[in-house]
Order: C-alpha cells, then structure tokens, then sequence
C-alpha cells in the first residue's frame, strides 16, 4: 500500500506519530496553501511575509533532517485539495495520513478526496491522548470544568519513538521531480528578514529554546511572575511560533517541565506553564467542537452572523489608526507597534488591543481577530479565534472590557515600554501614558487620567 503523508502542522521529526504510524510504502509531504497566506477575509490578506518565510524556513529544516534519513519531502504550493488528488493519483495512494485539524479551512483541504484513498487523521499536537479524547457534544464551553475535569487523568504520552524507518519512504531522489523545492529557495530569497527573531522558529531552534527556557536559564521558575511583561526575551516562553508551525511537540513541552519539575524544583511557575497549555488545549477542542461558528458576528453565543463588518467612513479610520498603532492612547500603540515590527505581541498586550478595538472604538471585534491573524507569527486559529470571542463576550465567557490607563499603570508604572516603543512621546514618568486629546475613551476610564 502506498501512503501520503501529510505534515502540514507537524513540521517536526521529534514526536510525529505521522512519521512513526506510517507503513508500506509512503511519501512525505508538505503543502504551503496559498488560500492560508494570500487569501483574504474582510480585505485584509489573511497572512504576511514574516510569516511565511518562517514556514518556509522549518520547511527548509525538515527537509533537511528527513534527507539525513534518506527520506525525501515532496514541497508543493497552492489549492492543499488539489495538490492531495494530484499528488494521490500521481503517486496511485490508497492512504493520506494528516494530522487532525482544528480548523474548518484545514478539515475543508481534507474532504471529498478521490474515493481510492482512505484517509487517516493522528492528533499530532494535542495533550489529550485518544482515550481522553473528549466528547465533543458534551465539552464543556467552560475552562475551568473543562480543566477540572481532566487535569487530574492527563498522563501526557510518551513521546513517539522516531521509528521512521517503519516504513518505506521515497527518498530525496525519488520525489525530487514532484517537488517545488526551488520555488522555496526563491520565496526564502525574496522574503528577507525583518524581525531579531527571525530564523528562530524550525525544529532545532524550538528545541534550543525549549531547553534554555526551562533547563538552562530556569525562567521557568519565575514565570507566573514574568509573564504579565509586555516585552523582553525571557519574560515568557516564546513557545508559541513553534507549537502553532508544529515545529515543536506540545507534549515534549509537558514533558520536560514535569521532567524539570522532578528533578530540579516544582513550583507555582511551572505549574502555570503547564496551565497555560491547558488554555491552548481547551481552545483547540473548542474549535472542533463549533467550527465555523467562531467566525461568527455572534460566536457560539447566538444565531449565526457570517455577515461581513460594514464600516462607515469615520469607523474605517478608526480601525486604520488602530492597525497602525496610532490611536492616541499610548499604551495600546505601543503594543500594536510591536506586534507590526516582530509579528508578536504579549500576552498582556494583545487582552488590551482587543478590548480597546471592540469597547472603546466600538468596532466588529472579527476585524481585529483577522487583523491579528494577518500579523502574527504564532498565529493558531483556535487561540486567536477563541481569545478574541472570549474578550468579545460571544466565546468561553462574559464581555470583558480592560481599562486601559489601569493596566498601562499596572504593567509599565514608569512608562519604560511605552517609551521604547514610541521615541516620539517626551513626557517624563507616568505622564507619557497620557492620550491624545482625540483619542476614545469609554466613559468610565477618563477618571483615571487624575492618575496621571
Ligand atoms: C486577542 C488574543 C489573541 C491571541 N492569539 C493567539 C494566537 O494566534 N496564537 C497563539 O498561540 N496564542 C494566541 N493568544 C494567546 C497568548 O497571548 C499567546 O499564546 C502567548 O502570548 C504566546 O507567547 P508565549 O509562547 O511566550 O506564551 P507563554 O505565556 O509562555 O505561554 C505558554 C504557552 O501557553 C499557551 N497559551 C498561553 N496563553 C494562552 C491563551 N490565552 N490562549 C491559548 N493558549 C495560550 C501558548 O501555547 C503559549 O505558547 C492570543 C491571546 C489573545 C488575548
């Protein structure tokens, strides 16, 4: 029998059951959609080349690391459904392996496949092993029952052995005529590097990463601390990027923070490491569980509004200032410049970027959603989706407005990130946190501007 095998989502060697599962003869593949980074949505393009040239560089490195294997990687660009049945007939498949998707766009490239092949999907990047896996007709739509629940059974898996050799894999020769591979040397050529982080996200990098966070310099330690920080290299774990291209396991990660937790110390820290992969998995099941309805006007809150946001000439500005990072109030311009130059923002930030978009400038919070999903590096549709419905009021809980000068005076007292980030503001101290005279303001914050 002759496999496909489908890596979008797995670009990894380490933990990829795609790779140990696959039997017979198999072909490994990867596909870059270009509805996924030059389609749009609201007229925004729905990625950028930030982005890109950091797939295309994990891409590079698997392929690599599969070469030193004597397996070779078949690199296609285009419509993933066709480049699939293509590929499926080309190469007479009877089986596509692909890891379980989270999003409908992802399910949607998987369906309808020529009635030959069977297809079979691994869930590569879950922490719930198949016998958690949930029912998701009785999910919960809440976190923390969904936490309490199976926080107390998750045994995260062992890692998969890399038994790649299981099967028998076309070789770098054998698939080179079905590859584009030099249309990916072009694409890195031309996508040059605009970010400090840039080339940090293949599978050796997040392993590096992975290891200096929480082994080497024990940031993992004062992380229930740290993580509130709006900018810095350690302040969190910059995991993100790698979970979200797949070039790093989630259940590697669990395992070596329980690893580092038996061996060196446990404590608040790194259990809320391991918390906040809890969020990520409960996001992930929830996109499964409502699909298309979290691009809903509505969420999965009410009836179904796929309508696309009408703005009127004032709103249009509003959300073109916000894009931008120019809205006056210095706190949120900062963190979307940020976001603009490295394609990532904190935590922190981003609570704080959406509730400014949707409560005080009033705007369709799907707009920032996809705007964020344009800009980020880490861009996971179930995150982003989620958190932002989540804040929006339509997802896993009630609205939730964040006061601006508040939090600026929380989490940048002496206004240093504010400062950094816009050289433009002269102002000493907290007074650099001031608005612009035009800048919007819901009502009940302007007390606080006494504070400044
Ligand atoms: C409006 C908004 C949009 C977001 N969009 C994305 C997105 O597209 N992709 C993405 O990975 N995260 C998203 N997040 C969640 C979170 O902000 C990022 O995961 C985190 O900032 C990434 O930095 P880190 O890896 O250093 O995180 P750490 O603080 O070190 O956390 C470790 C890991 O836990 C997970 N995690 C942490 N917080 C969350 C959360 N709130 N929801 C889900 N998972 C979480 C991530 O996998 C993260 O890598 C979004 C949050 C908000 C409020």
């Amino acid at each position: 029998m002759t496999s496909l095998v489908l890596l979008n989502g797995c670009l990894r060697v380490d933990d990829n059951p795609l790779l140990s599962q696959a039997r017979g003869k198999a072909a490994a593949l990867v596909i870059i959609d270009q509805q996924a980074y030059f389609g749009r949505q609201y007229g925004l393009f729905r990625s950028n080349l930030l982005r890109l040239r950091a797939h295309l560089q994990a891409i590079q490195h698997l392929a690599q690391q599969l070469a030193q294997r004597q397996i070779g990687l078949i690199i296609r660009f285009g419509d993933t459904h066709s480049q699939l049945c293509e590929l499926a007939l080309k190469l007479g498949a009877e089986q596509l392996l692909a890891s379980e998707p989270t999003a409908p766009d992802e399910y949607r490239a998987l369906q309808h496949l020529p009635a030959s092949v069977k297809l079979q999907l691994i869930d590569g990047n879950s922490l719930l092993s198949q016998q958690l896996r949930p029912d998701l007709a009785t999910l919960s739509d809440r976190f923390t029952s969904f936490r309490k629940k199976l926080e107390p059974l998750l045994l995260v898996t062992a890692a998969e052995p890399e038994h790649t050799r299981a099967a028998n894999w076309l070789s770098p020769d054998q698939v080179a005529g079905l590859s584009q591979q030099s249309v990916l040397q072009q694409w890195l050529g031309q996508t040059a590097a605009t970010s400090w982080r840039e080339g940090c996200w293949d599978e050796g990098s997040a392993h590096a990463r992975l290891h200096y966070f929480i082994w080497q310099g024990q940031h993992i330690l004062h992380y229930k601390d740290s993580r509130n920080a709006l900018c810095g290299t350690d302040y969190a774990s910059f995991f993100s990027t790698p979970l979200s291209l797949g070039t790093l396991s989630v259940r590697r990660c669990w395992q070596q923070i329980e690893q580092f937790e038996q061996q060196v110390k446990a404590n608040d820290s790194t259990y809320w490491l391991k918390f906040e992969l809890l969020w990520r998995e409960f996001f992930r099941w929830q996109m499964r569980k409502y699909q298309a309805r979290w691009f809903s006007k509505n969420g999965i809150a009410g009836p179904a509004d796929f309508s696309s946001p009408r703005l009127t000439a004032t709103q249009k500005q509003r959300f073109a200032a916000w894009c931008a990072g120019d809205t006056g109030v210095p706190f949120i311009d900062a963190n979307m410049q940020l976001l603009n130059q490295t394609g990532l923002m904190s935590n922190r930030g981003r609570q704080n970027a959406a509730s400014y978009l949707m409560y005080d400038l009033e705007l369709d919070w799907r707009l920032g959603a996809a705007y964020f999903e344009q800009r980020l590096l880490d861009y996971d549709c179930a995150s982003n989706w989620g958190n932002w419905a989540y804040i929006a009021g339509v997802g896993n809980s009630e609205a939730r407005a964040f006061n601006p000068i508040k939090q600026a005076l929380w989490y940048d007292p002496n206004a240093d990130f504010v400062r950094q980030k816009l050289p433009q503001i002269s102002a000493a101290g907290k007074a650099a946190h001031r608005p612009a005279p035009h800048a919007r303001l819901l009502p009940q914050w302007r007390s606080w501007l006494d504070e400044l």
